[in-house]
């Protein structure tokens, strides 16, 4: 553990001096930000009690219906933390979906009334994830759907990115949802060396681009390895944000760039580093 968490932080390390040789443009001068999503919060409690204590800003996602779910967004509300809805959606595996799921097949009525459901289920809930979709995501019509209830509940859209063609995050932006998408997968591979490799490629992609969208899962391994990692960001001059901070951020930024006429990193189209070809391992 202790050799590994040496390579972590060497990895940060260089990843910030990499990028301090780029030059000065704007991400330069801008703060590089990451944010972290904890998905799948309700199904257990000590690991989500576990997830909830990691520190800083981290953003969780919680499963409607879940057994313990309400129990823990409320928790992470009196901690100060923001908290999200982790929307089930219909996927290609055929993998079980559990209560709330969206899927296909449902009028528009029924599909609105269930998100709406899904949504006064986790209370506190600023915004909203796909939990696997991979085959909903695809299409248009029912994340048009998905984007109606967003912007009626003043909620922002966080694409997980299950799958290559998801069409959620250009969707949202279309229906003026404020959206996010899924940069690192973080945890599909459940040891320390994969965790590290991910954590590293999220500090670059967030020197380089400004901010990094990472998603986790409350697996002991994962939290255990995010106690140390956070505090670690700092020294790598790297902010953890929440999801809904970096959105404002991201908003104002917009506004400044459209005021001074620059491009901004708004527009940035979404990455996907998850590899999609073992898309069951991305399916969480
Ligand atoms: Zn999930």
């Amino acid at each position: 553990m202790a050799a590994r968490w040496y390579e972590v932080v060497c990895g940060l390390c260089l990843a910030v001096s990499v990028n301090c040789q780029a030059g000065n443009n704007l991400d330069a001068v801008i703060q590089p930000r990451i944010v972290i999503v904890i998905d799948d919060i309700g199904n257990s409690l000590s690991q989500g009690r576990a997830a909830l204590a990691l520190p800083g800003p981290v953003t969780y996602a919680v499963l409607p219906y879940s057994a313990h779910g309400r129990l823990l967004a409320i928790a992470a509300h009196k901690l100060g933390k923001d908290v999200m809805l982790h929307a089930p959606m219909a996927n290609d595996q055929n993998l079980k979906l559990g209560p709330g799921a969206l899927t296909p097949d449902l009028s528009e009525i029924r599909f609105k009334k269930i998100l709406n459901d899904d949504l006064d289920a986790v209370p506190y809930a600023v915004g909203l994830n796909n939990h696997m979709g991979s085959l909903l995501t695809r299409q248009r019509v029912p994340m048009k759907w998905v984007m109606e209830v967003a912007k009626s509940r003043n909620l922002f859209f966080l694409d997980s990115r299950t799958t290559r063609g998801s069409v959620a995050w250009s969707t949202a932006r279309k229906a003026g949802v404020p959206a996010l998408s899924r940069d690192i997968f973080l945890d599909h591979v459940q040891t320390e060396a994969f965790l590290s490799q991910q954590f590293i490629r999220a500090v670059k992609i967030a020197r380089k681009h400004g901010s990094a969208i990472v998603i986790g899962h409350p697996y002991p391994l994962t939290t255990a390895f995010l106690e140390k990692a956070i505090p670690a960001l700092d020294e790598a001059g790297v902010q953890l944000v929440s999801a809904p901070a970096l959105i404002m951020q991201k908003q104002q930024a917009a506004l400044l760039a459209k005021a001074n006429k620059k491009p901004n990193e708004v527009a940035r189209s979404p990455s996907a580093e998850c590899d999609f070809s073992q898309s069951y391992g991305c399916e969480e």
